[in-house]
């Protein structure tokens, strides 16, 4: 069943699109977790209407606005919102409650060259941003930490997947078994047609899933025409995050695709790169 549930709206020019990560958010009612939709917000075209993304030449007033009804849609505060400054890349930042607000309304207080989050204080919401890479969600309800990876074809390869979980270890003490992940909405297989440039890096990292053992659920690479294929992103971040010794059955696969369903999300490569943000979030509630 498909993880990441629409929550229907009954305003929905005036409140935020949100897909919440329900198993997750019903079985603990302290966490937050999930993924915005393209209604709800104040952008103009091309980025209509709820963009999260400060980085895309939209109006900063109306990013900030829509990034508050985020927070109201939740019921948390704005001040809470924490953000990195994504770069395709694959550094782990650890978010103390000294950072808590970084990036909400402004690039230049964000946490710098970061592509994952994470935290273990309660009062802190993780937020990321996408228009077809693919979230990433990690939560320890037994050492109660949670992180947010951004993940496009670069933080695949480089797996980023991998290098959260390791790095929840060392901080935050948790172990693999113990973690639970979800893979959010992004482009599928469907829409991802890639060059060898991309399918040169891909391959040696199948290569080595398949050494370490671990047994595919799906195909990463559903070849076309020469020198091009279709990849699966999400399940190749599946196949890193179970190799990074999370359990199969602690991990949630969401099935929209940003790319087919543009009536509910944003597509970069649908939309010939004019386009808005998605958000990922995730946080605990301070008790
Ligand atoms: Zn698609």
């Amino acid at each position: 069943m498909e993880p990441f549930v629409h929550r229907r709206s009954r305003d929905e020019a005036n409140e935020a699109s949100l897909f919440l990560l329900n198993p997750w958010v019903k079985e603990d009612e302290t966490l937050t977790a999930g993924f915005t939709g393209r209604a709800g917000g104040v952008s103009a075209a091309p980025w209509s209407s709820l963009n999260m993304g400060l980085h895309v030449g939209d109006d900063n007033a109306a990013v900030v606005e829509n990034r508050r009804r985020l927070a109201k849609a939740l019921d948390w505060g704005f001040e809470a919102l924490t953000c990195g400054e994504q770069v395709h890349g694959c550094a782990v930042q650890a978010i103390g409650a000294a950072d808590a607000g970084r990036g909400r309304d402004s690039r230049t207080t964000a946490v710098p060259d970061t592509d994952a989050l994470m935290t273990d204080e309660p009062g802190v919401l993780l937020v990321s941003f996408y228009a077809d890479c693919v979230p990433l969600y990690f939560w320890d309800p037994l050492r109660r930490a949670v992180a947010l990876a951004h993940a496009g074809w670069k933080g695949t390869v480089l797996e980023i997947a991998r290098l959260t979980v390791e790095a929840m270890g060392e901080r935050y003490g948790c172990k693999p078994e113990h973690i639970r992940a979800a893979i959010g909405p992004s482009i599928g297989d469907c829409c991802y047609e890639v060059d060898d440039n991309v399918l040169s890096r891909v391959r040696p990292l199948l290569q080595e899933i398949q050494t370490a053992g671990v047994a595919a659920e799906a195909e990463v690479i559903r070849p076309s025409e020469p020198g091009h294929g279709f990849i699966n992103l999400k399940e190749l971040n599946r196949q890193i995050m179970i190799k990074a010794g999370i359990l199969p059955t602690h991990i949630e696969l969401s099935e929209w695709c940003t790319g087919c369903r543009r009536d509910l999300f944003f597509s970069h490569r649908m939309e010939g790169g004019a386009t808005g943000r998605m958000a990922s979030w995730i946080g605990m509630e301070g008790r």
